[in-house]
C-alpha cells in the first residue's frame, strides 16, 4: 500500500473544513492584512496629538482601540477613512496602506475611501428622514441601479433591525429608540456595501440592553466585515474584540500631551498578560 497522503492536496486551512462547512467560510483570507499602519502620527496645527502608531488590522476581526480620554483614539480612527481631511488643521503623517494601496496617495478618491470604509459615531445621527430613506440615501446618491427596496431590507436585516421596523418604514427615524437609531446608522453604513466599519464609541449613549444588542451585532458582522472600534469600556473591548491596541498619553517637559500606541496584541493577551506595565496599570484600573 502506498502512503495515503500521496496526491492529497496540501493541508491548508481551507481544506480542513468539510464541503458543507466550506460554504460558510469567509470570502477573504481571515489572516489578510487590511490596514498596514506604519509610524502614523497626527498633528493639529503645532500640537502632535498622536504619534508612533504601527500596527496591522486584519480582515474579519474586531480590533479595539482603548486608552484614557485624550490619548488620540478617535483621531487615529479618523485616519483610517480620511475623516481627518475635514479638519483643516489636521495633518496625517507616516503610512497607511489599505489593501496594499496608499490610503493617502495622490490619486486616491477620498469619497470612495469613505464609502468602502464606513463610520458609526458615538451618538446615533440619523438623517431627519424616514427609516427607509435613511438607509436608501447612500445607494441613491451612489446611483444604485438595483432594487433599492430589497437593498434596504437586506441592510436592515444585517443590522438586526428589520423585524422591529418592517411595518413602519415610512415613519421618522427619530421615532426609534437610541439603540434602534444606532442600528439604523449601522444599516445605513452597510447599505453602501462597505468593506470596513469604523465605530467610535458606538454604545456610549446607550443603555446596557441596547449596548448588548450592538455588541452581538458586531460579532455577527465580523463574519463579513472588518471592524475597528474605539471604546472607553474595557469590558466591551474584552467581550467583543480579537485584538486590542492600548494607547496612552505622554507628557513632555514643555507639557505637550501626545498619545502613543503602547501595546498591540491579541485581546486575550492584553487583558491577561500584557507585556507593558502601563497596559497592566490601565486594565487593572490603577491609572487612566
Ligand atoms: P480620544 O479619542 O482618545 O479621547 P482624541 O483623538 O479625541 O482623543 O483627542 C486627542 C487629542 O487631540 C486631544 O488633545 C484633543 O484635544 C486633540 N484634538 C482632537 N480633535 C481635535 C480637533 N478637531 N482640533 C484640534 N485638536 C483636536
Amino acid at each position: 500500500m502506498t502512503d495515503l497522503t500521496v496526491n492529497e492536496p496540501p493541508m491548508t486551512p481551507t481544506n480542513l473544513y468539510s464541503v458543507t462547512d466550506a460554504r460558510e467560510l469567509p470570502a477573504v483570507d481571515p489572516a489578510e492584512v487590511i490596514f498596514e499602519i506604519r509610524d502614523c502620527a497626527v498633528d493639529y496645527g503645532n500640537h502632535r496629538a498622536v504619534a508612533d502608531v504601527t500596527l496591522d488590522i486584519r480582515a474579519q476581526e474586531i480590533t479595539a482601540i482603548i486608552g484614557p480620554s485624550g490619548c488620540g483614539k478617535s483621531t487615529f480612527l479618523r485616519c483610517l477613512n480620511r475623516m481627518n481631511d475635514f479638519i483643516g488643521s489636521a495633518k496625517v503623517s507616516g503610512t497607511i496602506q489599505y489593501r496594499s494601496e496608499d490610503l493617502y496617495g495622490s490619486r486616491v478618491d477620498a469619497a470612495e475611501v469613505r464609502r468602502r470604509i464606513g463610520m458609526v459615531f458615538q451618538r446615533p445621527n440619523p438623517f431627519p428622514k424616514s427609516i427607509f430613506d435613511n438607509v436608501a440615501y447612500g445607494p441613491r446618491i451612489n446611483k444604485y441601479h438595483g432594487n433599492v427596496g430589497e437593498l434596504v431590507e437586506e441592510a436592515l436585516t444585517r443590522a438586526a433591525l428589520w423585524d422591529e421596523v418592517k411595518d413602519k418604514l415610512k415613519k421618522s427615524a427619530f421615532a426609534l429608540s437610541g439603540g434602534q437609531q444606532q442600528r439604523l446608522c449601522i444599516a445605513r453604513a452597510l447599505a453602501v456595501a462597505p468593506d470596513v466599519i469604523l465605530m467610535d464609541e458606538p454604545c456610549s449613549s446607550l443603555d446596557p440592553i441596547a449596548t448588548s444588542r450592538i455588541e452581538d451585532l458586531m460579532v455577527e458582522l465580523k463574519r463579513q466585515y472588518t471592524i475597528v472600534i474605539v471604546t472607553h469600556n474595557m469590558q466591551q473591548a474584552a467581550r467583543v474584540s480579537d485584538r486590542t491596541a492600548f494607547f496612552t498619553t505622554d507628557v513632555d517637559d514643555a507639557g505637550n500631551r501626545t498619545g502613543r500606541l503602547v501595546e498591540f496584541d491579541a485581546t486575550q493577551t492584553i487583558f491577561t498578560s500584557p507585556s507593558d506595565p502601563r497596559t497592566e496599570g490601565y486594565i487593572t484600573g490603577r491609572f487612566g
